[in-house]
């Protein structure tokens, strides 16, 4: 049975904030979509969903399901976890959403607090800073769908909701607990039943979910997270767990699957091709997936391994991804790509690959799509923000480890370090 029930509005966000309650000591799983019962079995369940951006009504219908499978499955608190950047516009999702969860949970008040200071986001008089620029001039507000242009984020979610928002200040979160919820229950006597909540240090994160334990609903980014796990161990709820980050031993072969463009993951397939066989698709001579992924498959016999990794990337630097983009289009370049790394991936399991990573956002959305990833057991972090992963699916019953890599993310050696581990 959960303890907390989870609702991240997207899939990395998802594994970022499960990831944070792994760290501090709670068994998480990640499920993809709208749980069907039985929920599985772990500490914190959190459910991704790819809410921030479609109709506020979709988003708090999909919400409002998941939070029903949450509940029902015993979770006591709810989690509804968005960007530490507060991506979102006028219409929602935030507001509506967050609105939506306290409808349904009873709750009378909740924070709303995105800061995530170990990543530069922090929040002072219910402004958001991202590193040491306001929210709307830190590239934010050009960003092509959820452009943030007002760093006064009191006001953002005052937009996007008919409830009243206030302002949990620097002035009193620094004080700690108690005058948190003193200042909590004041702010709700005024009438406002969502408040920003300030936060530069992690110290203010802790106290903050020290102050929230009894809260039915806690909205943020992964930074509020921390502080939640204690208030179960303090209540006797939730065992001192060291092997929170246990995943099931791995076996197989192993493998990466790259089709981010991006700069780390460009110079993390450069390393590689000094230590493993590493095979680059040529999706501007072939653009034909099932010719690629026929080509991989006959390039991966013989070459599977379990100590050592092959990579099969179709990553390729700017000037050639814009000549395919210029022969397809650019949705469909990367429709192709995505295709054909999702059927090598599927090949690559059938083969007997057991550890896989796959680098990029889309790619990975593409890769559990074709393996029919239902969920993801959170293990340790190979780099920040990316943790191995554990899951069952039909083509590999017996379990698959998954590290699912946004493409920025990782260190040079990431696809070395990774199967090290
Ligand atoms: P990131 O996390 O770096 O944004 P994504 O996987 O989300 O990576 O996005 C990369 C996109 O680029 C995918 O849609 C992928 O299919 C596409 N792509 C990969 N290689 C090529 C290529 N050689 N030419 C054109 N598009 C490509």
């Amino acid at each position: 049975m959960p303890l907390l029930g989870c609702i991240a509005d997207d899939f990395t966000g998802a594994t970022d904030l499960a990831s944070m309650l792994v760290r501090h000591g709670m068994r998480a799983v990640q499920v993809i979509g709208v749980p069907q019962a039985p929920l599985p079995e772990a500490d914190a369940v959190v459910v991704a969903l790819k809410s921030r951006t479609i109709p506020a009504a979709e988003a708090v219908a999909q919400s409002l399901a998941a939070c029903e499978a949450l509940l029902g499955a015993g979770a006591r608190q709810i989690l509804f976890k968005y960007c530490s950047t507060f991506d979102s516009t006028d219409q929602g999702n935030i507001g509506p959403v967050a609105e939506a969860l306290m409808r349904r949970l009873g709750a009378g008040f909740a924070i709303a607090c995105p800061a995530f200071p170990a990543n530069g986001r922090t929040i002072y008089q219910g402004h958001l800073f991202v590193g040491a620029s306001l929210l709307n001039e830190s590239g934010m507000e050009k960003h092509p769908l959820t452009p943030m242009t007002d760093a006064n984020l009191v006001r953002v979610l005052g937009r996007q909701t008919r409830l009243g928002v206030g302002l949990l200040p620097f002035a009193v979160v620094e004080q700690g607990p108690a005058a948190i919820r003193r200042e909590m229950a004041r702010l709700s006597e005024s009438g406002r039943a969502l408040a920003i909540a300030d936060a530069v240090t992690e110290a203010h994160l802790m106290a903050l979910g020290e102050a929230c334990a009894e809260h039915p609903l806690v909205t943020g980014g992964s930074g509020i997270a921390m502080g939640l796990p204690e208030n179960f161990r303090r209540a006797g709820l939730l065992p001192a767990r060291t092997d929170a980050d246990a995943l099931p031993p791995p076996g197989g072969f192993c493998a990466v699957v790259a089709g981010s463009c991006s700069r780390a993951t460009l110079g993390q397939i450069g390393l590689a091709r000094d230590h493993v066989p590493v095979l680059e698709l040529d999706a501007l001579a072939t653009p034909d997936a099932a010719a690629l992924a026929a080509e991989a498959a006959a390039w991966m016999e013989g070459r599977l391994e379990a100590a050592r990794p092959v990579v099969i990337a179709a990553s390729a630097p700017p000037e050639r991804v814009a000549a395919l983009q210029a022969r397809l289009g650019r949705e469909a370049a990367g429709a192709l790509v995505e295709e054909a790394l999702a059927e090598i991936a599927a090949r690559l399991v059938a083969r007997g690959v057991r550890r896989l990573v796959v680098a990029g956002g889309e790619t990975s959305g593409a890769v559990v799509q074709r393996l029919g990833v239902r969920e993801l057991r959170i293990g340790a972090e190979i780099d920040p923000g990316v943790p191995w992963t554990h899951t069952t699916i039909p083509a590999a019953p017996e379990g698959l480890h998954l590290a699912l890599k946004s493409g920025n993310f990782g260190a040079r050696d990431f696809f070395l370090k990774a199967f090290a581990a």
